[in-house]
């Protein structure tokens, strides 16, 4: 395995350096070596970081930086993030060990990478979604909420009833029970 460390030290010389906990969102193969990991984070918001060589399957980065686990990462950047330090700090085990469960933070993480703005830090969104997935609770209805998406004064985009259930994320629309379960799929999620 080739060590980063060089080329971080060389990075850190004109470079601003931030240390934040993150919560890994999404993971890209970026070129024949290297990653590219989307990561929203207690300080900076939601970014995306470049990890040197972490499509190797020998990088200890790359292993810690599994979609939805929380890390400590240390970024530096200069035109774009570049990873240089990773500790792991929580693999949420109350959620990887349900099933169900599971799917429906892997679908959150999913949505929160394609549509969170970038740099945005939200603190109350931190807490919310770290302690969620800390307890073993995918509560939609508030993240949704948080993110501007009101379940409250929605009614269903397909019947209009106003018993709201369920979510699209590809229309981003809210959808009653049956509807919900009618149009079931990748892209809705149930019981929000
Ligand atoms: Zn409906």
């Amino acid at each position: 395995m080739k060590s980063i460390a060089p080329q971080a030290a060389r990075y850190r010389k004109n470079m601003t350096e931030y240390v934040s906990k993150a919560i890994a969102l999404g993971v890209y193969l970026r070129s024949e070596k290297d990653k590219e990991v989307s990561f929203f984070s207690e300080k900076l918001g939601k970014f995306k970081a470049t990890l040197v060589s972490g499509a190797k399957i020998t990088s200890k980065f790359s292993q810690h930086c599994d979609v939805l686990n929380c890390v400590e990462t240390r970024v530096v950047y200069k035109s774009r993030f570049t990873v240089t330090d990773v500790l792991l700090v929580n693999r949420f085990p109350l959620v990887r060990g349900n099933i169900p469960m599971l799917k429906r933070a892997i679908m959150l993480a999913h949505f929160l990478d394609k549509n969170m703005p970038d740099s945005v830090p939200d603190a109350v969104f931190w807490h919310n979604l770290y302690s969620g997935l800390d307890n073993g609770i995918i509560d939609f209805h508030k993240h949704l909420a948080r993110l501007g998406y009101d379940a409250e004064h929605a009614s269903c985009f397909m019947c209009k009833s106003r018993n709201i259930k369920a979510f699209s994320f590809q229309t981003q629309d809210f959808l009653c029970e049956a509807c919900g379960f009618k149009m079931r799929g990748n892209e809705i999620v149930l019981n929000i």
